[in-house]
This record gives C-alpha cells, sequence and structure tokens, in this order.
C-alpha cells in the first residue's frame, strides 16, 4: 500500500532511538545494553498483587486521575520523601508511562508559538512533543563532560514568549544530578514569571554517593508552577507496564486532566491497585534502589576498567556514558551500530539527543542488568 505526499508534521523525526537499537540488537542476537529496561524481574509479591486484583473484581477502567489507593500511596511518599503535601484528589494523576505525562503536561500548556527551553543533550521525546503542540523548542547546553546548566545561558534564553522550561534529573542520558544550587538558579529564573516547569524525575530513587535527589517538590517556590512525572516502570522494574505519574498544583493539574482524559482517559486498573498495596507493604523498595543500583554502576565500570573505553562519571540514573575516542574515530551512530554488529553489545549513540548532532564520542550503556549479562558485555568490550 502507499499514500504518497502526505505532509509529515514531524519531518524531522525518524524511529526513536531506543526502537532503532532494540530491534537491531534482537536483529544480531547482541547484549542489549541500549534501550533502558531491567533483564530481571520485578518483585513477585507485586505480580501476585495484579492477580489477586484481576481475580477480585478490578477490571474495569480505573478513575480517570487514577485508582484512589495509589494516589494515596503516592502522596505519603512524596510527602515523607521531599515534604510536599499534593491533594488526592486535584494533584495527582496516574499516566499511561512517563512519556505520556511528559506529553500530556506539555499539551495542556504549550500553545501555538510559545517558547519551551529544553537542555542537551536532551530525552528524545520532548522536542517532537513541543512541536505536535505547536510550541518550538530553545536549546540551552548542559556542557560536556559534566553535562551540567549554565545558568547565565538559560537567562538569556528566556523572553515573554517563554511558556515552558523542562527539566530532567537525574538526567538521561549523562547520568548527572543538579545540586540544591541548580534548583535555587532555576527558582531565581522563574519566580515572579508565568513560566511553567516540568519536571522529569523518573530515575528519582537512583542517586548515587550520597547525594540526594532535588526533586522541584522540595522547594515550595518552584513546586507551585511544576509539573512533576515520576515513573513506577523504573522504580518497580516493570517498564512494560507503561505506568507513572504526574504532581502539580490544583489549576495546572485541571488542565493537565482536560488533555490526559481524552489522550488515554485512564490508566491500567488491576496493576495500579496492585502497585498500591506494594507501596503500602514494602516502602522500603524504592529506598534501596540507590544502593541495588550503585552496585549495578560499580560493577560495569569494574569490568569496562580493562577496556579502553573512558568511563563518564555516573551520579545517577541505571546508565553509564563512556567515551571511545581510543577505540575509534568512526561517528557515534557508526560506532554504536558495528558495536551492535560486530561485537554483539548494543549501546545508544549520544549525540542523537543533539539538535545539530553534537558527537563527543560517547556512548550510553544501560546498566539495569544482571551481574552475568553486565560480565559477558565486559568481557567483548575489553576485548575492543
Ligand atoms: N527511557 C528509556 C531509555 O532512556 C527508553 C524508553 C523508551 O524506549 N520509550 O532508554
Amino acid at each position: 500500500m502507499a499514500f504518497a505526499g502526505f505532509p509529515s508534521r514531524l519531518p524531522q523525526v525518524g524511529t526513536t532511538i531506543f526502537t532503532v537499537m532494540s530491534r537491531l540488537a534482537a536483529a544480531h542476537g547482541a547484549i542489549n545494553l541500549s534501550q533502558g529496561f531491567p533483564d530481571f524481574s520485578p518483585p513477585p509479591r507485586l505480580a501476585e498483587r495484579v492477580a489477586h486484583h484481576m481475580a477480585a473484581g478490578g477490571n474495569q477502567y480505573a478513575p480517570m486521575a487514577g485508582a484512589l489507593p495509589l494516589r494515596e500511596a503516592i502522596a505519603e511518599k512524596v510527602a515523607a520523601l521531599y515534604g510536599a503535601r499534593y491533594d488526592v484528589e486535584a494533584e495527582i494523576t496516574v499516566t499511561a508511562g512517563a512519556t505520556q505525562g511528559i506529553f500530556t503536561a506539555i499539551a495542556a500548556c504549550v500553545r501555538p508559538g510559545d517558547e519551551v527551553i529544553v537542555f542537551a543533550p536532551v530525552y528524545d521525546s520532548y522536542v517532537p512533543a513541543i512541536e505536535l503542540n505547536g510550541g518550538k523548542a530553545v536549546f540551552a547546553t548542559l556542557r560536556f563532560p559534566d553535562y551540567l546548566p549554565d545558568w547565565d545561558e538559560v537567562r538569556a534564553l528566556i523572553n515573554p514568549r517563554t511558556r515552558l522550561i523542562v527539566i530532567n534529573t537525574p538526567h538521561n542520558p549523562s547520568g548527572a544530578v543538579w545540586s540544591a544550587a541548580d534548583l535555587a538558579a532555576l527558582e531565581a529564573l522563574v519566580r515572579d514569571s508565568g513560566i511553567v516547569v516540568l519536571a522529569d524525575e523518573v530515575h528519582e530513587h537512583m542517586v548515587f554517593d550520597g547525594a540526594r535527589h532535588e526533586s522541584v517538590a522540595r522547594y515550595p517556590a518552584l513546586a507551585e508552577r511544576s509539573f512533576v512525572v515520576s515513573s513506577f516502570g523504573k522504580t518497580y522494574h516493570i517498564t512494560g507496564w507503561k505506568i507513572a505519574y504526574c504532581l502539580a498544583p490544583r489549576e495546572l493539574m485541571a488542565e493537565f486532566r482536560k488533555a490526559h482524559q481524552f489522550i488515554v482517559f485512564a490508566v491500567n486498573h488491576p496493576a495500579q491497585l496492585a502497585l498500591a498495596d506494594f507501596m503500602r507493604e514494602d516502602p522500603g523498595f524504592a529506598a534501596a534502589l540507590a544502593d541495588f543500583y550503585r552496585g549495578k554502576r560499580d560493577f560495569l565500570r569494574a569490568q569496562l576498567a580493562g577496556s579502553r573505553f573512558e568511563l563518564l562519571p555516573c551520579a545517577g540514573t541505571y546508565f553509564q556514558l563512556a567515551r571511545y575516542a581510543a577505540i575509534s574515530a568512526e561517528p557515534d551512530t557508526a560506532f554504536a551500530q558495528r558495536l551492535t554488529r560486530e561485537h554483539g553489545v548494543a549501546t545508544i549513540p549520544v549525540s542523537v539527543f543533539y539538535p545539530g548532532g553534537d558527537d563527543h564520542r560517547v556512548v550510553r550503556f544501560c546498566f539495569a542488568k544482571n551481574e552475568a549479562t553486565l560480565a559477558a558485555a565486559g568481557e567483548r568490550l575489553r576485548a575492543l
């Protein structure tokens, strides 16, 4: 079949790198350290609770905003961790994954002609979401090699058309973690403006080496103008369940829900009820995640220690960046493809997250894997 001449609304966009690389990994039987997902199981108790709720009748539409017990569990968690009180009825919405939450927040506030500041390297869903809603992405830089923002640069990008600033900490793909000083700088920039903040905090429980996650929810002057998106997929090893949530003050959340109800309406009901049970029964699970993933980070770093990869710092997330300039002069996309095809390890090339394709010869490894997987990859990578 063919339908020629249909004018694309996203002419610059191809298929997301995560799908491209996972597909290539499968085609070549490569160890897949590209797309971020665990190769181990969620806690068995969580699956048991899904089965329970399916048997017990939780099989019809969830409430549009999310199952009440889950919203209650989220409110308790956020209050305990960040001291922020979000109203269960009006200020918390469960979404079908963080990507939907981010898209919906953008759809709820970006109008044609609005400018949205994003930070490059930028997670690949933000700019298409901005453009589909008629906005224009304006790029601030996370400076190589520490991938932290330059607040003077951000200040210079703000103008009366700036509607939204999208931030992401811990940062994907770099693993950089913003400090309290970064949040304070952001707060000072947006205070007394009409600018909304969208904080992608899906890796909130993966911050290492004694640092703490600086959620915008900790800072009342930021929280009052912010959407905060987090993810159950990352925290409970269930990326395939596609469940996340958004927090926002009631005026913003009312607008969010106007869009949410017609984008997805509601989210998988038994899974929500199971998550609510599990969060109640095992509140320590999320708190233990940082140590769990720090161990995996250190294991992967030890695997690569004898290689020609140069490891960049990893302060958070389950991603490790590495420079391969000592191995090859190829562009990172070519290197990542060849690494998959010829050496059997799939990674994500970082240049795809820059509007201009900036190439620092860096690839991203996902270490949310069993030690056997990381060891097998390490053996292949040390041979390069
Ligand atoms: N967040 C995941 C990653 O960075 C990808 C999610 C997706 O493929 N949509 O690897």
